[in-house]
């Protein structure tokens, strides 16, 4: 691991501060993500500050009936939490499918948001070709391994997928990450936070390198205990997601009044199916509205022959999803 200078932040703004003046720092949450991606060469900060101390570690109600998350409340705090349980029980079911016990107990909300592609060759500095990792270089998933890469969203530049469960929750849940920086305040929806890789897939988020995620609000929920997380991995506990989904829906009767859907680890981001939510507004719940709009969604796949499987896996396990969540299944 290359020498890095170390510190830890007493408050916001001398984080700020330490970003501002020394671009090559990298916020240290949990570590369970970036301390691998160092000890592997893949991120070479000079400065690392730790947020851990920072008064960011409460989950609070807001004014309006809704939830703040602080950035560096751990995964599992969360989870357990009985505001979320009660309120949120889709971002519980979904913490807790991801990784194992020890892990969620050090990951921070932020450091899960920001948490890197687990693409075999952007995590193995042997192969050279990962625009990602080094911009310009080529992509070696395109003809090379890619059964976990992405069916949506991706481009010839990168097809990688963000691998986190908690945020395609965070996304049915229409979440607004807070960040701070030396330009004030800024609020943004997690539907605008990851951008898709274009040209620039080194480029990952709408956070800009002097700013702090400081929490993630959640609105009050319109779906109450009408949502579903489910997530289909190659082993049944401690591995990532091959495809998940999570779904919210809201009743009137049985006419679908709202609806969220939302697929993980096949896209560079949460991946809102926004055509097949739009076709199930207005519809009576039931088998055959839901397969047709997931076959709406699928239909704008782009599937490579070796995942190509995620495409009638994904709407298996959306249909189900949003059955459940429906109260049909
Ligand atoms: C063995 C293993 C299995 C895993 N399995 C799963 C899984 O099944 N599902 C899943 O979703 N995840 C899984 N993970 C990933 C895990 O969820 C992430 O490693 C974790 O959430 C990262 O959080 P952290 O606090 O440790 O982040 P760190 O490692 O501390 O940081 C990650 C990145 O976030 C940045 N960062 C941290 N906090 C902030 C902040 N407040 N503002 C701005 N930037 C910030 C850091 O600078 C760094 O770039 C697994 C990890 C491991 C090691
Ligand atoms: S898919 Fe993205 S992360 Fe993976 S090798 Fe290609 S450029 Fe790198």
């Amino acid at each position: 691991m290359r020498p890095f200078q170390f510190s830890q932040a007493g408050t916001i703004n001398a984080a700020i501060r330490v970003l501002q003046e020394h671009p090559s720092t990298r916020l240290l949450g949990g570590g369970t993500n970036l301390v691998d991606l160092m000890r592997e060469g893949i991120e070479q900060p000079d400065r690392l500050v730790d947020i851990q101390k920072l008064p960011l570690d409460k989950i609070d109600m807001l004014p309006e009936g809704g939830v703040r998350i602080g950035a560096t409340v751990r995964n599992t705090e969360i989870a357990n939490h009985p505001l979320i349980r009660k309120n949120y029980a889709l971002l519980a079911k979904a913490l807790l499918s991801g990784a194992s016990p020890q892990v969620r107990n050090m990951a921070t909300a932020g450091g899960n948001l920001m948490q890197r592609t687990r693409c075999y060759y952007f995590m193995d500095p042997g192969f050279h070709s990962c625009n990602k990792r080094v911009p310009g270089s080529g992509c070696s998933a395109l003809e090379g391994a890619h059964r976990i890469h992405a069916i949506f969203g991706g481009s010839e530049a990168c097809i990688a997928v963000h691998p986190s469960d908690m945020c395609v929750a965070l996304a049915a849940l229409d979440a607004v990450v807070q960040v701070e920086g030396p330009r004030g305040h800024r609020s943004i929806p997690i539907h605008d936070f990851y951008r898709l890789p274009g040209n620039t897939p080194h480029i990952e988020t709408e956070l800009v390198a002097d700013e702090i995620i400081t929490s993630i609000n959640l609105p009050k929920s319109p779906f109450g205990d009408r949502a579903e997380y489910l997530k289909v991995r190659d082993r049944r506990s401690f591995a990532f997601a091959l495809v998940s989904c999570a779904a919210g829906i809201a009743l009137e009767g049985s006419v679908i009044r709202d609806v969220r859907l939302v697929f993980g680890a096949v896209a560079p981001k949460p991946w809102r199916a926004l055509r097949a939510e739009r076709a199930l507004i207005g519809k009576r719940m039931s088998v055959d509205a839901v397969s047709d709009a997931v076959d709406l969604e699928m239909q704008t796949a782009v599937p490579r022959a070796g995942n190509k499987y995620k495409v009638p896996l994904l709407k298996r396990t959306a249909m189900r999803a949003l059955l459940a969540a429906g109260g049909v299944a």
